[in-house]
């Protein structure tokens, strides 16, 4: 499903990402956002307004990118975070992942040959 980047407006404003089949979708639930007080890391209860809704880009895969084994999502190489815990993490004899994704925090591997996507 698509996600966009709404931006709420009050006396601060902040971006949450909010995944929603279309744009219509991203504002009803950005409205939920409002009404549930739920809006920023600090939840202020503001009266916010909805700013702005982004579309954000698909991750598209491309050669060289680095995989997530869990969301499928190609990263290059600068973008991948630090494996925390790597000897819980990988098995003897795994092949040894490249990085953390910076989104889900799964492991990433070099994209290999038989990919598919
Ligand atoms: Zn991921």
């Amino acid at each position: 499903m698509p996600q966009y980047d709404v931006t709420f407006i009050a006396d601060v404003s902040v971006t949450e990402r909010i995944t929603a089949a279309s744009k219509v979708q991203a504002r009803e639930f950005a409205q939920k956002l409002i009404n549930d007080t739920n809006v920023g890391e600090k939840k202020l209860d503001l009266d916010w307004e909805i700013e702005d809704i982004d579309r954000v880009e698909e991750h598209v895969i491309k050669p060289g990118d680095h995989v997530c084994d869990n969301c499928g999502k190609g990263w290059p190489e600068d973008k991948l975070e630090p494996i925390r815990d790597l000897h819980q993490r990988v098995a003897p004899g795994e092949i040894m992942p490249s990085g953390e994704c910076p989104e889900c925090h799964c492991l990433c591997h070099p994209q290999t040959a038989e990919a598919t996507s």
